[in-house]
């Protein structure tokens, strides 16, 4: 479980409020994502949770154990466990997406199987699975820097959910994809946390974000100033958005 309390941060030199106080309670399973105007914080929190960026104020804690007070557990624990997917995912250019999919990040992986390559053949069986779950199957043995943003954002779910990740932190994950590539994506998340429990904190636009989110947090003057469940937003609910 995920708890946040009172967490804030300020940014750039005018130490601008970007987020100002926000908390809340996440258990394994939801999917959930966050809304708001462009520039409401949305990256800006999601680095946070995956320990990219400091925050001023606040306390997080993972299963009890607080994040910032605990460098080995908590830190660690983030590190190993959770998976953070930037925009532009951070991959290996030089190698194959399957490769990529195998290895994994650093902090994930031991050292020998990074310098050596090396693979077990159910690692392998996996790995392509999951490329063929998000309709990457073809694109295996292409080297990442060949393939376009959309791919290489799957590329690197799939390597998420191969080392097993608990929580994937995705910054607009489906953005600059087709429809259709979109909505496999995110249905391969969303039956992931419903069969795995599998926690996925994104950014999507209004309308897939109703679809296929189990809650939806609406990013207002630095706060959560709707947390949704089960439900649409009201026209009231979205209306800066
Ligand atoms: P969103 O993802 O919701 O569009 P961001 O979290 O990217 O919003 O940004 C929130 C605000 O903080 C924006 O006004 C942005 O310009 C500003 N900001 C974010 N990071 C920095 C930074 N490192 N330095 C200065 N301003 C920043
Ligand atoms: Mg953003």
């Amino acid at each position: 479980m995920i708890t946040v309390e009172h967490l804030a941060k300020a940014v750039g030199e005018d130490k601008l409020p970007v987020l100002r106080d926000i908390s809340f309670q996440l258990e394994p399973g939801e999917l959930v994502v966050l809304l708001g105007a462009s520039g409401s914080g949305k990256s800006t929190l999601l680095r946070c949770l995956a320990l990219r960026e400091k925050w001023d104020k606040g306390n997080f804690r993972v299963d009890g154990v607080n994040v910032r007070g605990n460098m080995f557990t908590g830190r660690r624990k983030i590190r190993r466990e959770w998976a953070y997917l930037e925009q532009n995912a951070e991959l290996n250019p030089n190698r194959t997406a399957l490769k990529n999919v195998l290895i994994g990040q650093s902090s994930q992986t031991p050292l020998w199987r990074m310098v050596t390559g090396m693979v077990r053949s159910d690692d392998y069986m996996g790995a392509m699975d999951e490329l063929d779950l998000l309709g990457l199957l073809d694109k295996a043995k292409m080297k990442t820097s060949q393939l376009s943003g959309g791919e290489r954002q799957r590329v690197a779910i799939a390597r998420a959910l191969v080392h097993g990740a608990k929580v994937i932190l995705a910054d607009e994950p489906v953005t600059g994809l087709d429809p259709k590539t979109a909505e496999s994506v995110l249905e391969t998340l969303r039956k992931l946390c419903k069969e795995t429990g599998l926690t996925v904190v994104t950014v999507l636009p209004l309308e897939l974000a109703e679809r296929y989110a189990t809650r939806l947090w609406v990013l207002e003057d630095g706060k959560i100033k709707h947390d949704v469940k089960g439900r649409r937003l009201t026209s009231q609910e979205r209306i800066h958005l």
